[in-house]
């Protein structure tokens, strides 16, 4: 199944408003396994969305719409679509109730040009539309193609997606599909790529890597008659990624909503280990980060913010000399602070950050984006050393992250990984 999104609106073109709804229904089209070779914007014009209508039914099967169900003149993107498929709209009169229903709803007055948001072809499909006053539609074009009409507004138009599309698709398709993501930290683009690249060819399963700041995520999705028989024809795929992975996989999930520190958290409660963090360049962002996760408060006990020198020595018990030996910047001072936060908190666990987040205070010695991360337990006391590139807001997320993942990879009983971004340490 190809299918093919046209958003209409001229406040599109004009920069105006961001085309979230593109992006949305690309996501979501491309988790369904769905293809998708073009996309198009186009202003309220009816002959430019005429000829927009007639490019997207030549070469998909099925085109998703945003926009233009309003009730204003400039709302074209059905009266088009039926000029299109040469037939013409009729009042659906239980899309006019539902017209009329959230008018009471909203205790508003119905002018008679909102009944245009009742009007459809007759053949079609009607979406019902619990955040709006438009219904949504699926309006047969001939040939077996069918154009999908969607509000525009994002609140109105992911839940219409979601609960009415994404079935329709499905039962359209006659497939089941399933997917698992696998969420990969501590191995860039490239190595994950060069590891999988002969995996990422295959028609079913497929597998296809996207990237975030530092992570790497790909989403395998098998599709077949049943549920039961699409996992059969993930595991095998799956369990190759894994053994090719290994340690970097931090979570394999039905849906993508799993995060490092959701995995760190799990980590340490399986351990039955509490931890806390000492912070200078992420100022916090390693606490923050555990503590969004619901339930860390059995495993996260506290936190320092160490940012000027001293607090590194007042609050977390850090020698002074080995300030002054070693630079405040450097692997015994990371492990001196992730040791004392340990010991004044009395966690199985704690780790530290200090580094160099710029844009200033770099030195050719100590460059901006070095960072050592100390890591202490009560069997052993490491430092991690990085070298981060970009700017100061990406060095401290690259920070936090791979702290956080030291924390998830010692509570597993894993060595430290092979850091993405020049890591000296093996
Ligand atoms: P309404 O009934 O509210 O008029 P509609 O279906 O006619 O809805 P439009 O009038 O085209 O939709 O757009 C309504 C609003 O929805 C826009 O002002 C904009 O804020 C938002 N919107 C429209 N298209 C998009 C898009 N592609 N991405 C994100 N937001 C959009």
């Amino acid at each position: 199944m190809i299918a093919e999104i046209l958003c209409v609106g001229t406040e599109l073109l004009m920069g105006q408003v961001l085309n979230t709804n593109a992006q949305f229904l690309s996501r979501r089209l491309s988790a369904l396994g769905v293809s998708q070779y073009h996309q198009t914007v186009v202003g309220d014009n009816a002959d430019r969305l005429e000829a927009a209508y007639r490019l997207a039914l030549s070469r998909a099967d099925v085109v998703i719409t945003s926009g233009g169900l309003g009730p204003t003149v400039d709302d074209i993107t059905k009266r088009v679509a039926a000029k299109v498929a040469g037939k013409e709209l009729v009042i659906f009169p239980e899309a006019e109730e539902m017209v009329r229903s959230r008018f009471r709803q909203y205790h508003r007055d119905m002018t008679q040009n909102n009944l245009s948001q009742a009007m459809f072809t007759p053949d079609t499909t009607l979406l019902l539309n619990p955040n709006g006053t438009a219904p949504g539609a699926i309006v047969p074009m001939g040939g077996g193609k069918v154009v999908i009409h969607l509000p525009g507004p994002p609140v109105e138009l992911q839940p219409m997606f979601i609960d009415q599309v994404e079935p329709y698709l499905h039962r359209r398709s006659g497939r089941v599909l399933v997917s698992r993501y696998i969420r990969i930290f501590g191995m860039g683009e490239a190595e994950v790529d060069s590891r999988l690249s002969d995996l990422e060819t295959g028609g079913n399963p497929t597998l296809s890597p996207y990237c975030s700041l530092g992570e790497v995520q790909l989403r395998a999705t098998a599709g077949a008659k049943t549920k039961e028989e699409a996992e059969a024809l993930l595991q095998p795929l799956l369990d190759t990624v894994k053994e090719r992975l290994g340690s970097v996989i931090y979570a394999i999930e039905e849906d993508d909503a799993g995060s490092l520190a959701k995995s760190a958290v799990e980590a340490l409660k399986a351990r039955g280990w509490t931890c806390a963090a000492c912070e200078s360049l992420t100022g916090g962002m390693i606490a923050a980060n555990l503590v969004d996760i619901p339930g860390s408060s059995s495993v996260v006990r506290g936190g320092l913010v160490t940012y000027q020198t001293d607090t590194k020595t007042l609050l977390a018990d850090v020698p002074a000399e080995v300030i002054a030996l070693k630079g405040v910047v450097s692997a015994e001072v990371a492990i001196a602070m992730a040791e004392g936060t340990r010991r004044r908190l009395g966690t199985d666990i704690a780790v530290s950050a200090t580094g160099v987040a710029g844009p200033d205070g770099g030195t050719p010695e100590c460059p901006v984006g070095t960072v050592f991360l100390g890591v202490s337990t009560v069997d052993r006391r490491y430092a991690i050393p990085l070298a981060l590139t970009g700017n100061r807001s990406r060095i401290r997320t690259l920070a936090m992250k791979n702290a956080v993942n030291a924390l998830r990879l010692e509570a597993l009983g894993l060595e430290p990984a092979t850091i993405r971004e020049g890591n000296a340490h093996k």
